[in-house]
C-alpha cells in the first residue's frame, strides 16, 4: 500500500428526480468529472431547487473504493435530505454513478494481467 502510483478517478453521474405533477422522473444531470485521490469532491450537489442543502456523499464511496483493490463501482446514492420527518422537505432525487479508478500503469498492464491474473 506504500506505492505512490499517480492515479486519477473518473466520476460519472446521473442525476434523477421525480416530475412534480405526473408521473415519471426527469434526468437532472449526466455529467462526468476526472479528479485524483487528493482532489476530489465530498460531496456532489443536489439540483432539486426545493432541496436546501442536499447532496450526495460521494467521497466516502471514492474512499472505499481506493482502499480496496477494485477499479470501479457503479451504484445509487440517494439525496442526504431523503429523510427528513418532515415529510414535505423530503428530497427524492437519487444518482446513479460509475467511479473508475485509472493508474496509467495498470492500464499498460492491463491486456497481459487479464489472462494471467497473479495473486502478490
Ligand atoms: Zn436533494
Amino acid at each position: 500500500m506504500a506505492s505512490q502510483r499517480p492515479i486519477y478517478i473518473t466520476l460519472e453521474w446521473q442525476e434523477q428526480g421525480p416530475l412534480e405533477k405526473t408521473p415519471g422522473s426527469r434526468l437532472w444531470r449526466d455529467e462526468r468529472l476526472v479528479c485524483t485521490p487528493y482532489d476530489y469532491p465530498e460531496l456532489i450537489p443536489c439540483s432539486n431547487p426545493d432541496c436546501d442543502n442536499g447532496g450526495f456523499e460521494i467521497g466516502d464511496r471514492i474512499v472505499s473504493l481506493l482502499g480496496s483493490d477494485r477499479t470501479s463501482e457503479q451504484n445509487s446514492l440517494v439525496c442526504r435530505n431523503a429523510i427528513d420527518s418532515d415529510r414535505s422537505k423530503r428530497c427524492l432525487h437519487t444518482i446513479i454513478y460509475s467511479i473508475t479508478r485509472v493508474s496509467p500503469y495498470q492500464r499498460q498492464k492491463q491486456e497481459r494481467v487479464a489472462s494471467d491474473r497473479s495473486v502478490s
